[in-house]
């Protein structure tokens, strides 16, 4: 039977399910590790755009992913804080210009290796709640918890606009929603890491759920897994 440093969650989900303050808090109240692999990505795509180095070549964005020394801190709050070769580059996450490359940085096959050999390492001792696209059904199979994260079309786009807003991005729902279905779009299609739905992941429709509900439905299922 799976000990509770042994339990690994994975969550999954598109943009906008959100997974991540769902991933966040269910860490929190285990007092787990929590990853966020989308940021790793994004880290990527930061240490390319300062290089200079063409989005279009997957592979001289491996290049990049494997000279560069990623270090990922995970803060008691759960935030995690990311340096790409001693430089703490967490601010620079989520702007427009990481915005609009990150799909492709996250598409070319060598950074996906890279980056997935780091996060089979960081799930390997358990402890941990690790959230993205692929974790359940390619980066960590054998996780005890897999949860696929779902909501509809509308509220995913709320959602992500209201997170842009809060890093000071004014987007129309209109413009939100077509940057979501390129996103699914690319994460499906991507023949490394798709957005697929592990076979045995439980899949939770956030729509009409409160952060709260989602959490304890996953917590519930980590108790089942621990046998308790
Ligand atoms: O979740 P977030 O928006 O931070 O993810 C950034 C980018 O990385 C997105 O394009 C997403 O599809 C991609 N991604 C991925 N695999 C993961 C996590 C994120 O391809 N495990």
């Amino acid at each position: 039977m799976a000990t509770r440093s042994e339990i690994a969650v994975a969550i999954d989900g598109p943009m906008g399910s959100g997974k991540s303050t769902v991933a966040r808090e269910v860490a929190r109240r285990l007092g787990f590790r929590y990853v966020d692999t989308g940021a790793m990505y994004r880290a990527v795509a930061v240490a390319a755009l300062r290089r200079g180095v063409a989005v279009d070549d997957p592979d001289a964005l491996a290049a990049v992913a494997r000279a560069l020394r990623l270090e990922l801190t995970f803060g008691a709050n759960g935030a995690t804080r990311v340096a790409v070769d001693g430089e703490d580059v967490t601010g620079e996450l989520r702007t427009v210009s990481v915005n609009r490359v990150v799909g492709k940085v996250a598409g070319a096959p060598g950074v996906r290796a890279v980056l997935g050999g780091i996060q089979r390492d960081l799930g390997t001792t358990g402890g941990v709640v690790m959230e993205g696209r692929d974790i359940g059904s390619v980066i960590l199979p054998r996780a005890q918890v897999k949860v696929f994260l779902t909501a509809s079309p509308e509220a995913r786009a709320r959602r992500r606009q209201a997170e842009l807003a809060a890093a000071g991005e004014q987007v129309s729902l209109h413009d939100v929603r077509r940057i979501e279905d390129e996103d699914d779009r690319a994460a499906m299609t991507r023949h490394v890491g798709p957005l697929r739905i592990a076979p045995d992941a439980e899949v939770i429709d956030s729509t009409d759920l409160t952060v709260d509900e989602v959490v304890d439905r996953i917590l519930g299922s980590v108790a089942r897994a621990r046998g308790l």
